[in-house]
């Protein structure tokens, strides 16, 4: 069924809350979608649904928002896609949004991808860059696809509103401007407990000990080439002599030697640290993708043609069993005159 595009204004943002604050990625959307209101000279919306979400409008304003939508009930107390939907339907079938646009969480993915089927409208998962035609109101959704080797710039011409879910981080947020105000719009619609498929019972947190590796400034990845557990051992003898984070390439995570949260690739986390080891590890283009902007690569592979040569700084032909024990006995000297001299200078510089 074709529909009449330009019944369709406005760039919108859903808001999602945890624990009663707007979560980051909310925010950053706000920064991306203001510029795109600015630059097609329209309204930046926000959609808030939860339960005693109200008082969250200002921040919204301040940080870009021209008019928030709020559906404030206890039967929004928490995440569940089903009053959700019903909600941001309603609010997209009354004041008919041109683009609308998700954080690329659990719950901005579950979200979005069950009003683009029930709306219908196209939607473009993880996107990492957001532009839009002056013009047409056209939004290029642009997002990394075959491994990262080629950027994909995704539209959608014919329906409405254009729908895309953003990573976090991706995007910045604006400084926040106390002054800023705007546009309450309340909504309610009737949802019944009683009717809702899915119940609360309970919320559990967990505390996970993350890798962290996205912020390390340095970090010492190790592969398949460590031979075993125990030689990937020297993978973490390494990075503890020289403070860095512990990365692995998927074959180390799949042989058991390391949990899956130091995985660096496609399917881990991408990371830009200062220096970069990847040590008997071959350079497969899904690890590339996770690391190829470090500052500095420094590879060690006992085969000279391995891919991993063509995107390092420098390369050590040679077998890491024997190389790493050597370097961290040299580390184990060097980096105790090191931090003392640093400590000198930081004192002259202090005194
Ligand atoms: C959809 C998809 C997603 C993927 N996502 C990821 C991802 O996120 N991250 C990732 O890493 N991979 C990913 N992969 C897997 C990827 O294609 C490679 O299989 C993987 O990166 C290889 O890991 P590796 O380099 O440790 O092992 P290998 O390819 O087996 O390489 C081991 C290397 O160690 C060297 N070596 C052996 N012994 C020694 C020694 N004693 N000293 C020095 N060097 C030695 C060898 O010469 C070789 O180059 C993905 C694959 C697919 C299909």
């Amino acid at each position: 069924m074709a529909m009449n595009v330009s019944d369709y204004q406005g760039i919108w943002v859903y808001i999602e809350v945890k624990d009663g604050t707007v979560a980051p990625v909310s925010l950053e959307l706000l920064g991306a979608g203001r510029a795109l209101a600015d630059k097609r000279g329209t309204e930046l919306g926000g959609v808030l649904i939860g339960s005693g979400v109200k008082s969250l409008a200002p921040t919204l304003f301040a940080y870009g928002a021209d008019v928030v939508y709020v559906y404030d009930d206890p039967i929004f107390a928490h995440y569940r896609t089903e009053p959700y939907m019903r909600a941001l339907l309603d609010c997209c079938q009354k004041y008919k949004p041109e683009v609308l646009l998700y954080g690329a969480t659990p719950t901005g993915k579950d979200l979005a991808s069950a009003i683009a089927t029930d709306l219908p409208t196209g939607l473009t998962a993880d996107t990492t860059i957001l532009d839009i035609e002056e013009d047409t109101g056209l939004l290029l959704a642009s997002r990394p696809a075959f491994g990262g080797n080629i950027m994909a710039t995704i539209l959608c011409k014919k329906y409405r509103p254009q729908m895309a879910t953003v990573r976090p981080k991706v995007m910045k947020a604006l400084r926040p401007d106390p002054e800023r105000t705007g546009r309450i719009v309340e909504e309610q619609i009737e949802l019944h407990e009683e009717e809702m498929r899915t119940k609360v019972l309970e919320v559990v947190r967990e505390t996970v000990k993350k890798a962290r590796i996205d912020e390390a400034e340095i970090i010492v990845a190790g592969g398949k080439g460590m031979g075993s557990k125990e030689g990937f051992q020297l993978i973490h003898e390494l990075a503890n002599v020289l403070g860095a984070a512990v990365g692995a390439s998927r074959d180390a995570v799949e042989a058991g030697w390391i949990s899956h949260d130091h995985q660096v690739g496609q399917t881990g986390v991408t990371v830009t640290p200062k220096i970069y080891f990847a040590i008997g590890i071959s350079g497969a283009i899904q690890h590339i993708v996770g690391m190829q902007n470090s500052e500095l690569i420094i590879a060690i592979n006992k085969d000279p043609n391995a891919p991993i040569f063509q995107s390092c700084h420098y390369g050590i032909v040679g077998d890491a069993l024997e190389i790493v024990p050597l370097l961290i006995e040299r580390l184990k000297e060097e980096m105790p005159k090191r931090r003392a001299s640093v400590d000198v200078k930081e004192g002259v510089r202090h005194a």
